[in-house]
């Protein structure tokens, strides 16, 4: 069976990246299929190439030189090709995309001119076929992945053949070069997974997998070794950000694991994702939080009126007005006689009067209150359902701390717990939760 990397930005950056993707891929001989991203930044003072495409772009458009920013791209391709000793003839490549330029390119041609030469550059290394994504990942007109289409096309390209593939593009439905969101070689890598149907998706990236918590608030994470999509999704909703949030779709259909691995240290295992994990049930005395997420920032609102359990339609009605005022409600703790709504302050700007107006009208309510300035925190982990006590020894531990919880919330599947404190008690939150059941 093959397996099916893709190699993001950072292992694209120069000569010496491309040198330890090439370790990786001839270690194993079933890693046939490859998916390669622009070539990202190779230190933090520098640009990656698809934003200083997206920068000509916006030259082109207000009548502004491209050359200079232009020049800077086909420098960073001309010394990646010639500190690799390739003769890939980028030099025409270079003069067709400026002179597609000229003749009034479309920004997602233009923008996906970086993973393209990446893909030619990576196949001469190598010595893979290339096979462009427009020959394969199509679009529909609705703007998602035609499957059918795409895994036909590329399970017959890819036969009895190691190839490279450019990400984050495809055609179009009217035949044109159209691009994922920003950071989509990693769909691209998925699709390509799922086509083929591979033994495993590597994506290989600059972390030895998702971290436990964020670094930014917790000293040195450890990288979590095994995650369901479940909770992948769970920890990437509330702010851990690795992969594109469509990577997940197209393995997860197929079962497919994805597994996250570090091209600067390949022999660390990263982490693995995958729908569940048979082993779980015999393994014994294992952490039973997975990761921890969360984000500051959000506003509860409350609503309370003698009677309120009984009233039968509530919920639609309360949902009703806060569709129609285009806010996303985020979790719904609720009380006996009370409605709890959390929702991101953000959403929630200019539009408190016109909502609460509403809402008054239509429940009456005894008491209507807003509290801004709230963070959620989330303990994430699927060894937490059926095992009782574990909301207690969080809480407790939070206690402790003299962390005071506003709001909770856990879902039926318990693959997480979900809790509400001050904005100033983010960070000292995680960091309870990290110290106490990670450590
Ligand atoms: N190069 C594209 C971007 O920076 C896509 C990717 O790298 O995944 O967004």
């Amino acid at each position: 069976m093959r397996k099916v990397l893709k190699f993001g930005g950072s292992s694209m950056a120069s000569a010496a990246q491309y040198a330890k993707v090439k370790a990786i891929v001839e270690s194993d001989d079933s890693r046939s299929v490859v998916v390669v991203s622009a070539a990202g930044k190779q230190s933090p003072e520098d640009h990656k190439v698809t934003d200083l495409l997206y920068l000509c772009y916006a030259h082109m458009k207000y009548g502004v030189s491209v050359d200079s920013v232009f020049n800077m791209i086909s420098a960073r391709y001309l010394q990646i090709r010639d500190g690799l000793g390739l003769h890939t003839d980028l030099e025409s490549e270079l003069a067709r995309i400026r002179a597609d330029m000229d003749e009034g390119i479309s920004e997602d041609e233009l923008a996906s001119r970086g993973e393209y030469l990446s893909a030619r550059l990576m196949a001469d290394y190598l010595g893979f076929d290339f096979v462009d994504a427009t020959e394969w990942l199509q679009f529909k007109l609705d703007g998602s992945v035609d499957k059918e289409v795409s895994y036909a096309a590329l399970r017959s390209l890819a036969e009895g053949r190691k190839i490279v593939t450019p990400g984050f593009y495809g055609r179009g439905a009217d035949g044109s070069i159209r691009t994922f969101s920003r950071g989509g070689s990693d769909i691209t890598g998925a699709f390509a997974a799922a086509a083929l149907d591979a033994e495993v998706y590597e994506n290989w990236t600059d972390v030895s997998g998702i971290l436990m918590a964020d670094p930014r608030i917790v000293e040195n994470p450890e990288p979590i070794p095994r995650v369901t999509y479940a909770e992948l999704r769970e920890l990437s909703y509330l702010g851990a950000k690795v992969l594109h949030e469509d990577t997940i779709f197209p393995v997860a259909e197929k079962n497919i694991p994805l597994n996250i691995r570090n091209t600067n240290d390949p022999a660390q295992p990263g982490t693995i994702i995958r729908d569940r994990f048979d082993e779980d049930e015999t393994e014994e005395g294992h952490r039973f939080i997975t990761g921890i997420a969360g984000k500051p920032d959000f506003s509860v609102l409350s609503l309370s009126k003698k009677g309120l359990s009984s009233e039968i339609g509530k919920m639609r009605k309360v949902f009703e007005i806060f569709e129609a005022h285009g806010i996303a409600v985020e979790y719904t703790p609720n009380g006996i006689d009370t409605v709890s709504l959390v929702v991101a302050t953000q959403q929630l700007k200019k539009k408190e009067s016109s909502l609460a107006a509403a809402l008054q009208e239509a429940l009456d309510p005894d008491r209507l209150e807003f509290t801004d300035g709230i963070a959620i925190v989330a303990a994430v982990g699927r060894k937490m359902a059926n095992r009782p006590g574990i909301t207690g020894q969080i809480f407790s531990a939070l206690g402790s701390e003299g962390i005071n919880i506003r709001l909770i919330s856990q879902g039926p599947r318990e693959v997480n717990i979900i809790f509400g404190v001050d904005n100033r008690d983010f960070k000292a939150a995680v960091r309870v939760l990290y110290n106490s059941f990670v450590k």
